[in-house]
């Protein structure tokens, strides 16, 4: 391929979409993903409507769709007294063609954003390809890769670093990852039995001050799907036992006795982070998804923060790239998509969290007693759900200028 316009470093969902987006305004466009294929990822599986509306247009949702699962209600519980407030989504029906959070796993979704860019003209993916060092100067920037046949140096305009929350791009552009590693870690284990059948809604967070639990129903390969059971660590537990068959059975079971042992298809165990860089672009290196902002789970925001911080970023630097604007167009997306990062995603994620493990019982009911508030009325419940399906965050970004 001759010269790109655009390095895109990791091919995960972000790296891909923005390769996508990119693509489909003609720019010439080269995605160096380190691993030799598509990452099987245990991580993201709930889509909230705007990153549906985002995709839409490339034919993406509905690809989705054809596998996916629609959670139109979702619930926050307590471990002992069960339903504290179900959420229907549909009460925003209004402002989204797609009022539901859409379950898949993020492993279903990388290959159908592959295969959309496999149809597009100038655009190439080469794996095995690790990015190891960056250069700018005031023309281009030079990437090198560690590939199969030795180290490659690759030349662009512009490098945008997808590649993940331990991003070679953020550190060779000296950007400082700010914030902090949460002390417990999340398990995740997946298992065929059935959670509905007891009550659960397809997404349900279930507080508890000791072990809170969130359940997320998923399609795995198809009919009866799989549900998967997020618990938190300890600090202090090692590895290798939290992940043991009969560790991960007794949480199972504590948390709903079965008879007979629960069959887990797959496990996992996460360090989860509340970071973002204090740079989302330094000259012509620009940073988005993971490597540029990492967060807890709870809320689904990671994966869905990353999927808008791409559409918004291809739009500029496809007009940037055409000659159309500016370069301080770019400074534009760092402010919209940086500012809603630190104002909404961190700020959603971390309360969403510490409503589940909060270990205060004043604070429980406190909490418990706002969200009743919050669900009383069709007005107070929209507010909510507009918050908690990112539309407002989007409203908020966009209102930068
Ligand atoms: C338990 C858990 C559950 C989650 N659930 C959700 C959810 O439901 N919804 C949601 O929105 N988010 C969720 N997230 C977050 C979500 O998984 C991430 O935000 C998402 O994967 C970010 O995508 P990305 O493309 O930015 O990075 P990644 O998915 O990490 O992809 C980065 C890519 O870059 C590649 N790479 C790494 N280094 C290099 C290099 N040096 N050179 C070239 N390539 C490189 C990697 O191999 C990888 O393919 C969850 C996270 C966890 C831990």
């Amino acid at each position: 391929m001759a010269r790109p316009q655009v390095i895109v470093a990791g091919a995960g969902p972000v790296g891909l979409l923005t390769a996508l987006a990119l693509a489909k305004q003609d720019i010439p466009v080269l995605v160096l993903e380190a691993e030799p294929g598509l990452t099987i990822d245990l991580r993201a599986g709930t889509y909230h409507p705007p990153s549906l509306e985002m995709m839409a247009p490339y034919g993406i949702t509905d690809e989705m769709m054809k596998t996916a699962i629609k959670v139109p209600r979702w619930q926050i519980r307590d471990r002992k007294e069960g339903v504290v407030v179900e959420w229907d989504v549909s009460v925003i029906s209004d402002v989204t063609p797609y009022p539901y959070r859409l379950h898949l796993e993020q492993h279903r979704l990388t290959p159908i954003i592959h295969e959309k860019l496999k149809t597009c003209a100038g655009v190439e993916v080469r794996f095995s390809h690790e990015v190891a060092d960056v250069t700018q100067n005031a023309d281009g920037v030079t990437v090198t890769a560690s590939t199969p046949g030795g180290r490659e140096r690759f030349e662009a305009g512009w490098l945008v670093g997808c590649d993940g929350g331990r991003s070679a791009v953020r550190k060779c552009a000296g950007v400082e990852f700010e914030g902090y590693t949460w002390p417990e870690r999340f398990l995740v284990a997946s298992t065929t039995d059935d959670y509905a059948s007891r009550g659960y809604a397809l997404n349900a967070y279930v507080s508890d001050p000791e072990e809170w639990v969130a359940l997320f129903k998923m399609p795995d390969d198809g009919p009866p799907g799989m549900w998967r059971v997020i618990f938190p660590v300890p600090e202090d537990e090692d590895e290798s036992r939290t992940l043991s068959a009969d560790l991960v059975e007794s949480r199972m079971q504590r948390f709903q006795p079965r008879s007979g042992a629960y069959p887990i298809k797959y496990k996992s165990i996460y360090k989860v982070h509340q970071r973002v860089a204090r740079e989302f672009r330094v000259g012509r290196v620009l940073l988005a998804g993971d490597a540029a902002h990492l967060n807890n789970p709870i809320g689904a925001f990671g994966l869905n923060g990353g999927i808008h911080d791409a559409f918004n970023l291809a739009e500029k630097l496809g007009r940037v790239c055409r000659g159309e604007a500016d370069a301080s167009l770019l400074d534009l997306y760092v402010r919209q998509r940086r500012t809603v990062n630190l104002e909404y995603v961190q700020e959603v994620s971390i309360r969403n969290l510490k409503r589940l493990n909060e270990k205060s019982e004043t604070e429980r009911r406190k909490n418990f007693d706002e969200l009743r508030r919050q669900a009383a009325t069709r007005e107070s419940q929209r507010q909510f759900l507009l918050v908690s399906s990112m539309i407002a965050s989007i409203r908020r970004a966009n209102a930068i200028t």
